[in-house]
């Protein structure tokens, strides 16, 4: 499956946010699949494992469990959501954020920015800050 790929330096910054999440969070999780966890917020919540992985866990579920993605919306999604809240900005260097290409705008939604207040990543151009010239009229 895809995963995310990570630096040295960002796995050791992982590490430390971990221990923090450990410390504040009683989330099985985090140690079950060596993760951090992304969001708890607005939707299902996200996870980073150490080795690249994603996980999902909804709990709208009835036995709700992580269920491992490899969406790149959701690659995406969760890169961007690390790199603002825990500052890893390289995860916004990877193949999943393509530069603009000629002819797309620039998203309507977000600016962009690749955010919707401040708050969710935007749904529009699916963080991307960008929209392709064929999608751009609808
Ligand atoms: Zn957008």
């Amino acid at each position: 499956m895809e995963r995310l790929t990570l630096s040295e330096s960002m796995i050791a910054s992982l590490r430390a946010i971990q221990a923090k999440q450990m410390a504040y969070y009683d989330d099985p999780v985090l140690r079950d699949h060596d993760a951090v966890v992304a969001t708890y917020g607005l939707g299902p919540a996200m996870y980073l494992c150490l080795d690249g992985r994603v996980l999902i866990l909804d709990h709208d579920e009835d036995d709700p469990a992580p269920v491992e993605t490899d969406d790149e919306n959701d690659l995406r999604i969760i890169s961007v959501i690390m790199a603002k809240r825990h500052k890893m900005t390289d995860l916004l260097t990877t193949y999943l954020f393509p530069p603009k290409p000629a002819g797309a705008s620039e998203c309507r939604l977000c600016s962009g920015t690749r955010w919707v207040q401040d708050k969710i990543s935007c749904p529009l151009c699916r963080a991307l800050g960008w929209i392709a010239a064929d999608n751009a009229a609808s």
